[in-house]
C-alpha cells in the first residue's frame, strides 16, 4: 500500500512514523512553493507541486499512490480532484471543500441542527455586533486556524477599524462565547460506514493555540459525551467521511457548542499515541487503506504538552511514563516543535507529571 500526503508537517510526519510498521510507503506533496518539508525528511519522496504539472505526471512523480490523503483542510480541492480519476482520495475533495471554508461549516451544522456560535457572515461589524452583542470575534472563513486570521471586536471602534478592512465577504462574525472549557472529539469513519470514537479530550488553549490536552476529559457528564459522539456522526455521516476528524466544542453549563470541524488528524488526539490502543494516526491510515479499524479504547489517563517555540526538553525531566515527539523543525517563536505524551493512573497523578514537565523542563508553569 503506498500512501500520498499532500502536506509536509508534523501531521505527515506521523502519519509516515504509524505507517510505516503496517509495511505501507509514503510520498509527500509540498503543495506550496518554499514549503519547510524537514518533517518528513527521509520518510518518503517529497514532490514539488505545480499547476502546471498535469495531473498524470504528479501521480507518476507521486509513485502511482493507492490513496491520496490531506495533513491540513487548507488544501487546494482542485489538487486533490485531479488526483482522484488515478487513485482513491480521502477524505473526499468534497469533504474538504466544505470543512476548509468557515461559513461552509457553519451552514453544515446549521443543517444538521448542531448546535454552534451565533454568527454573521458577509455583514458589517458594525451591524453584526447590534445582532450578536460584544465582545465577537471576526474570523476568516479561509487560512484561519489557532486563531490565525481573528480580529477580536470588544468595542465599537474595533468593530469600525474592522470594517475599514473592507474583507466583510471573507468573514463570518461569531458572538464571543463565555464557555467554561474547551474539549474535542476525534472519530474515524471507515469506508462502509463504521464509526469508532475516542474518549472526549478537555483542552486548554494560550493565544488560540492549543497549549495541552487531558483525556479523557474531567468530570463531563453522560449526556454531554453523548452529545459530542452524536454531533461528530451526524457530520461524519452527512458528508460520506473517510478517515480521522476532529470537533472542538466549547461547554457551557452541560451543554456543547461546536467551535471547529478538522477534516483531518488533530492535535488534541496526540495523547493517543500513548493512551490508546491504536492512535489516531493508524486508524486515519487503516480507514483510508480500507483496513478494518483498531480499538479507540484508552487504556490509561493521558495527557500531552505542547513544545511550542522552545527547546529540545531536557532527557531527565521526561519521566518513565512519557514520551516524547519531536519534529525535527526549526525552532520560530509561536511554532509547534514537538510534544510529550504523558500516563498516569489517575487524572491526579496525571496532572502532577504534566505540572513537574512545565516547570522542570520548561520553566513554565500551568
Ligand atoms: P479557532 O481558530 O476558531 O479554533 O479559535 C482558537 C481559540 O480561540 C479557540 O480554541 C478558543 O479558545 C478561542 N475562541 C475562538 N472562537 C471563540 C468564540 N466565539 N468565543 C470564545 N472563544 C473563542
Amino acid at each position: 500500500m503506498h500512501i500520498a500526503i499532500a502536506g509536509c508537517g508534523q501531521l505527515s510526519r506521523m502519519l509516515a512514523l504509524a505507517g510505516i510498521p503496517l509495511g505501507f510507503k509514503f510520498s509527500f506533496i509540498a503543495d506550496e512553493p518554499g514549503l519547510d518539508t524537514d518533517c518528513v525528511e527521509q520518510l518518503g519522496s517529497i514532490v514539488q507541486w505545480d499547476s502546471d504539472q498535469s495531473p498524470i505526471e504528479l501521480f507518476a512523480l507521486l509513485g502511482n499512490p493507492n490513496v491520496v490523503s490531506a495533513e491540513k483542510e487548507q488544501i487546494d480541492v482542485a489538487l486533490l480532484e485531479s488526483l482522484a480519476p488515478f487513485c482513491d482520495v480521502y477524505p473526499s475533495p468534497s469533504s474538504f471543500a466544505i470543512l476548509q471554508d468557515r461559513h461552509k461549516e457553519k451552514q453544515l451544522l446549521s443543517t444538521l441542527s448542531i448546535p454552534s456560535s451565533p454568527f454573521c457572515f458577509a455583514q458589517a461589524a458594525c451591524e453584526a455586533i447590534g445582532e450578536l452583542g460584544l465582545p465577537a470575534v471576526a474570523k476568516s472563513c479561509r487560512g484561519g486556524y489557532d486563531g490565525k486570521n481573528q480580529h477580536v471586536i470588544k468595542s465599537e471602534q474595533d468593530a469600525i477599524a474592522f470594517d475599514a478592512l473592507g474583507e466583510q465577504d471573507h468573514y463570518i462574525i461569531e458572538q464571543w462565547v463565555p464557555f467554561e472549557r474547551e474539549v474535542s472529539i476525534v472519530s474515524v469513519r471507515d469506508q462502509t460506514g463504521h464509526i469508532l470514537h475516542y474518549p472526549v479530550t478537555e483542552n486548554v488553549h494560550e493565544q488560540g493555540i492549543l497549549k495541552h490536552s487531558i483525556a479523557p476529559a474531567r468530570d463531563l457528564s453522560e449526556p454531554v459525551v453523548q452529545s459530542a459522539r452524536d454531533y461528530i456522526t451526524r457530520v461524519m455521516d452527512a458528508i460520506d467521511y473517510v478517515g480521522v476528524m476532529a470537533i472542538e466544542c466549547f461547554v457551557i453549563e452541560d451543554r456543547l457548542l461546536v467551535n471547529e470541524i478538522a477534516p483531518r488528524v488533530h492535535n488534541s488526539g496526540h495523547w493517543t499515541q500513548y493512551g490508546s490502543k491504536t492512535s489516531q494516526f493508524e486508524n486515519h491510515l487503516r480507514a483510508i487503506a480500507g483496513l478494518p479499524l483498531g480499538s479507540t479504547e484508552h487504556h490509561r489517563i493521558s495527557g500531552m504538552v505542547n513544545l511550542i517555540g522552545s527547546g529540545v526538553p531536557a532527557a531527565t525531566a521526561l519521566s518513565a511514563d512519557s514520551s516524547l515527539h519531536w519534529y525535527n523543525k526549526t525552532a520560530r517563536p509561536g511554532r509547534k516543535l514537538g510534544h510529550v505524551n504523558f500516563g498516569g493512573a489517575s487524572h491526579e497523578e496525571l496532572i502532577q507529571r504534566m505540572e513537574r514537565f512545565r516547570r522542570d523542563a520548561m520553566g513554565t508553569g500551568t
